[in-house]
């Protein structure tokens, strides 16, 4: 999740049939480097991303769905943006908040299913580090600058995930401006 976090690989969710987050109404943002996804992608369904002057935005249909979802799934699969790329619904589950997606009952069904095999004490340590540092950024994300703090659950678990290093020793909380130092670097 990290690596596919900070734009290093792809994330390897074992998607199987689901299609979830592609039906989902979900806004896909595609950057002004991607080539080969807006090769492939009729300019049409493009348009300017706010805040993100070089930026676009493919949105969706009536049924929420991407207009590149086919019958049998993405029809630009080996072309997708970036942001399928590394989607990973998984990151809701290891951040505690699936449960709390509001509006999204396709990708909050499959990602309350995932289960982590927490094999060793680190790996539980870590967990813990995550889950806290999203309850954080719940309880604390007016705290935050508007250009890291977390707008939806989604943004919360992938923050978190992101920032889990400085909650892995109990006792005080980061401050905002730790937490938001760490936001920045990515
Ligand atoms: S909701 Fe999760 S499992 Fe379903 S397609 Fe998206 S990433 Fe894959
Ligand atoms: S481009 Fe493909 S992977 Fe991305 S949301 Fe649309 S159908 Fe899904």
């Amino acid at each position: 999740m990290r690596r596919a976090i900070a734009g290093h690989d792809d994330a390897d969710v074992p998607c199987g049939s689901c299609v979830g987050c592609c039906s989902s109404s979900q806004f896909v943002l595609i950057g002004p480097d991607e080539d080969d996804a807006l090769a492939h992608i009729p300019p049409e369904l493009l348009f300017p991303a706010p805040r993100k002057p070089t930026y676009v935005l493919m949105g969706y249909d009536e049924q929420g769905r991407c207009p590149m979802l086919g019958e049998h799934g993405c029809s630009i699969y080996a072309h997708r943006p970036r942001t399928c790329r590394t989607y990973d619904c998984r990151v809701l589950a290891a951040a505690g908040v699936a449960d709390r997606v509001d509006d999204k009952p396709l990708i909050v069904a499959q990602a309350m299913r995932w289960r982590f095999e927490l094999g060793s004490a680190n790996d539980r340590v870590l967990q813990h580090a995550v889950v806290a540092a999203a309850s954080y950024l719940e309880r604390r994300r007016a705290e935050l600058p508007g250009d890291v703090a977390p707008l939806t659950t989604t943004h919360v678990a992938v923050a978190a995930v992101m920032v889990h290093d400085l909650f892995l020793q109990h006792g005080d909380e980061p401050s905002p401006e730790q937490v938001t130092a760490r936001l920045r670097t990515r």
